[in-house]
């Protein structure tokens, strides 16, 4: 069957506030201790009035900047009722119909490597509900709640159904993430519920007559990682053709609803739970306890103007000023704003970036990993690696050394002292590392070395063409001149026995 897949997705972003979104209470993640961080307002005592936080606000402008969209002048918030034990107030605040951003985008790479602009419908700012915690043991035990996040700030985003792939909606995910991320709006830490995920789909078939036929419109709920939400997509496009193919019901149909439905991760497959409210069920009405929001055009560029290089443009900058490779760059600016702002700094420090990165993604990556440090704690700062680095650039240290360079410096590091340029230095003559530039004390070491009793038959070896004879000589001259380069040595050898 001809068809084509259509996703809108639904992201709601955690903002990074210190302070709920219309309370002072903390936002500090914390399920170890239930209900501890609930103000009068978070669990609806009677005669409690909302205050907007403002900096939630600045930061979701900041943020629907990022993803390209035009901000209101003037906006207002809705009472959206529903009834659920996580929300004490029997409604949530939230934006209904002038939504404080809209009209955005952002790019992704289709199937053909094309740059596809993913248009966004609106974001809008609201505030979280609580956790409700069910007995899962079979026991029958009571259900809890706990409302530590209760009116924690959200940033729903709404895309448009542009996205024709589980691979699109993947990297629809990945860049709003480092867009939120790169911002500092949120971290988008999605074990702890900063970021959650809603998927609109439904396939447009293609009939034999020509004609489009749509298949019910499903909402999958609350996809907690990315890989969910491709396996969730994958799912339905499998069984929405299933269903057509039975029922041919299309959506349009009378009697047709919007389905919601969960994801069950253990099995990759999706379960009906309930046909979708419509927004007359919300009964939405403006809130009468909070005034509407104005922004000037001077207070939205006063935002603009703190707002950092977004992830596109330090993307292609990395490309061309760097030379990197898609995939170190991938890895690097994937990883986080501070790595990348690592690997700039030793880059530069050590004037090539392709020699900065490889440092960068395999060793430095590695030692955090390890150690499971974040990069602001790793003890070698860009300054002393790139220090390092440019000597392997300019040939006075081999990577073979560099590598024990760098041990030693984390080693130090590590144990508490402080590190600079001078350490590199020092250490490299500590242990002797320093390229051997003087070919006339190699060459005589070469000499002494070919000349002993035990290498008789390697030179003889050599002399008949067999090159790799070379390589227990070249062993015992680096054991000999420590800072020697291996492939120098290896010519001067060659050259040598030739010439005798
Ligand atoms: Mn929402």
């Amino acid at each position: 069957m001809d068809y084509k897949i259509v996703i809108g997705l639904e992201v709601h972003v955690q903002l990074l506030t210190q302070t709920k979104l219309f309370t002072a209470c903390t936002t500090e993640f914390n399920p170890d201790a239930p209900n501890t961080q609930t103000q009068p307002l978070c669990i609806a005592l009677p005669g409690t009035l909302p205050v907007l936080n403002r900096h939630a606000y600045e930061l979701a402008v900041k943020a629907a900047l990022g993803l390209n969209c035009s901000i209101a002048k003037f906006t207002k918030w809705d009472r959206k009722q529903y009834f659920y034990p996580d929300l004490p107030k029997g409604y949530q605040i939230s934006q209904y119909d002038m939504p404080m951003s809209f009209d955005g985008w952002l790019e992704v790479d289709d199937a053909d490597g094309h740059k596809k602009k993913i248009r966004i419908l609106r974001a809008h700012l609201e505030e979280d509900a609580g956790k409700n915690i069910h007995d899962e043991s079979g026991r029958g035990e009571d259900s809890k709640v706990d409302l530590n996040r209760a009116g924690t700030p959200l940033l729903e985003i709404v895309s448009e159904p542009d996205l024709s792939s589980a691979a699109e909606a993947r990297q629809y995910l990945d860049e709003l993430r480092l867009i939120m991320q790169y911002l500092e709006v949120s971290d988008c830490n999605m074990q702890e519920g900063s970021l959650r995920c809603d998927a609109n789909v439904n396939l447009h078939i293609v009939q034999e007559d020509g004609q489009i036929a749509p298949t019910p419109l499903v909402e999958v709920k609350n996809l907690n990682s990315f890989r969910n939400v491709e396996a969730a997509i994958d799912f339905e496009v499998e069984r929405q053709l299933e269903e057509f193919q039975l029922t041919g019901r299309k959506w349009g149909d009378p009697g047709v609803m919007k389905e919601t439905r969960g994801f069950d991760a253990n099995r990759g497959t999706t379960f009906a739970q309930r046909g979708k409210e419509d927004a007359a069920d919300y009964r939405y009405f403006p809130d009468p306890d909070l005034a509407p929001v104005t922004m000037t055009d001077e207070e939205i560029d006063a935002i603009r103007k703190t707002m950092c290089e977004l992830p596109a443009d330090r993307r292609e900058r990395m490309r061309t000023v760097y030379e990197l490779s898609d995939y170190d760059r991938e890895v690097i600016m994937n990883h986080s704003p501070q790595l990348s702002d690592y690997f700039e700094e030793t880059a530069k420090i050590s004037g090539d970036g392709k020699q900065a990165a490889n440092w960068v993604t395999q060793d430095v990556l590695r030692e955090l990993n390890d150690r499971d440090l974040a990069i602001d704690e790793f003890p070698v700062r860009p300054v002393v690696l790139g220090a390092m680095v440019k000597k392997i650039v300019d040939g006075d240290l081999t990577v073979k050394s560099g590598r024990e360079v760098f041990a030693a410096l984390l080693e130090t590091g590590l144990s508490g002292n402080s590190l600079s340029p001078a350490t590199v230095d020092q250490i490299i003559e500590e242990k002797g590392l320093a390229v051997v530039k003087d070919t006339g004390a190699i060459e005589a070491t070469i000499k002494e070395v070919l000349s002993r009793d035990q290498n008789a038959k390697s030179v003889e070896d050599l002399k008949g063409g067999k090159q790799q004879a070379a390589g227990p000589i070249i062993g015992q001259v680096m054991k000999e001149v420590k800072g020697a380069d291996a492939k120098m040595v290896r010519e001067m050898i060659l050259k040598i026995v030739q010439d005798s």
